[in-house]
């Protein structure tokens, strides 16, 4: 039973929006069991089942990480609409950011060697936005060079994010044979890793690229989710209206991560290169403000799970009861068990929270052998 319920860890999101503040998004955990559904929960309880523990705070948040892969409802690809027209929207300050990078004269003819422009979208995720963003980079680049009557160089796309991203579906977007921009090929390759590590060789990349995905801390502040430190997030998975304590926590990480970006960017970007860089914001400068986001990611996201939190209260009382109805209904006949039991219930329910922070099981086990 214990392992059952202590079985698995939840993982949820919070966005910090950041018009003119800095901005990040965190991850954070809650216990839930590692079942789909309260029913099932209760029935796996009466069966007696003990699940296998999958601990998401022990696990490498970058081995985790990815946006909803494929092409369904749910998809990212079928839910980035409203990133694809911000990008859209910001394309000026791409354009003026792409002015910047230095044009490459082609090599020397016996050097045996040919230029090439080598861009990178970190972050890229799986869907059109991510193609569609380099598409514009290269053809901005092409009209570069042809204005400046330079031969062009070769082309060259990475398209990185974490492991776990679904390529797959990103790589069946790409071009097939002869496509292209504005008539030229470009090379495109599936890059894994974190964007806070170093990905590619120093002094290769002329251009980086990254959109809506540098709010994601590399992971969730230890301090946040102890239970013995003051920064801890008691109850919430979200830091709208967290304490000061839990806010310097998570502004402690997010300037360590970006610091490490920066870092690993300076050494892989070619002398004259450029990035361009669009995050989450928030317009209010308190952190624990997150707007609009506080609302779906926070409050509702919040209540959800207090919900589903109840519906467990259900399946522990449910279980309560399949280990001592029988005796409880000899002593006291069934009509008042049943009565008896469904105040039970209403407790459990009423205090699950508590309940499955509390609830532990502590087991004697010997072995015995005969001489
Ligand atoms: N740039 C795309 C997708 C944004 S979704 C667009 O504009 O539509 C955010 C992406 O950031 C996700 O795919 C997520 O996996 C990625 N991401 C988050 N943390 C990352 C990290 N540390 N390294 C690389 N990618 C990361």
């Amino acid at each position: 039973l214990s392992l059952s319920l202590n079985g698995s860890i939840y993982r949820n999101t919070t966005i910090h929006h950041s018009a003119k503040h800095t901005s990040f998004i965190h991850l954070t955990t809650l216990h839930l069991p590692s079942l789909s559904s309260p029913n099932q929960i209760a029935m796996a309880l009466q069966q007696g089942e003990n699940r296998v523990v999958v601990n998401v705070n022990m696990m490498k948040l970058e081995k985790l990480l990815c946006m909803k892969g494929g092409q369904g409802e749910s998809s990212y690809a079928n839910n980035s609409k409203a990133q694809a027209l911000h990008a859209r929207s910001v394309v000026h300050i791409l354009e003026e950011t792409l002015d910047l990078v230095h044009l490459q004269p082609p090599p020397p003819p016996h050097h045996h060697q040919s230029a090439v422009f080598q861009v990178v979208d970190l972050g890229c995720s799986s869907g059109n936005n991510t193609v569609d963003t380099v598409e514009a980079i290269i053809k901005h680049m092409i009209k570069r060079y042809r204005a400046a009557g330079l031969d062009l160089p070769e082309f060259a796309a990475f398209f990185s994010d974490l492991p776990s991203n679904d390529f797959n579906t990103l790589f069946q977007l790409l071009p097939s044979d002869g496509g292209g921009v504005a008539g030229v090929e470009y090379y495109s390759a599936g890059v894994a890793g974190s964007f806070y590590k170093r990905l590619f060789p120093a002094r290769s990349i002329d251009f980086f690229h990254s959109a809506f995905s540098l709010h994601w801390l590399s992971q969730v502040p230890e301090r946040v989710m102890d239970k013995r430190q003051s920064a801890y997030n008691r109850g919430r998975v979200f830091i709208h209206g967290a304490k000061e304590a839990t806010v310097a926590a998570y502004k402690q990480q997010f300037q360590a991560d970006l610091g490490a970006f920066l870092r690993a960017r300076s050494v892989e970007m070619k002398s004259g290169g450029t990035m361009f860089v669009v995050c989450l914001g928030r317009t209010s400068p308190d952190p624990t403000d997150q707007g609009g986001a506080g609302l779906l990611f926070g409050t509702h996201f919040q209540d959800a799970w207090n919900h589903l939190v109840q519906q467990v209260g259900r399946a522990l009382a449910i279980s309560c009861r399949s280990v001592a109805g029988v005796l409880v209904d000899a002593h006291i006949g069934e009509e008042l068990s049943e009565q008896l039991f469904l105040r039970v219930e209403e407790r459990a329910t009423c205090h699950a929270k508590e309940l499955l922070e509390n609830l532990q099981f502590f087991h004697v086990v010997a072995s015995l052998s005969l001489a």
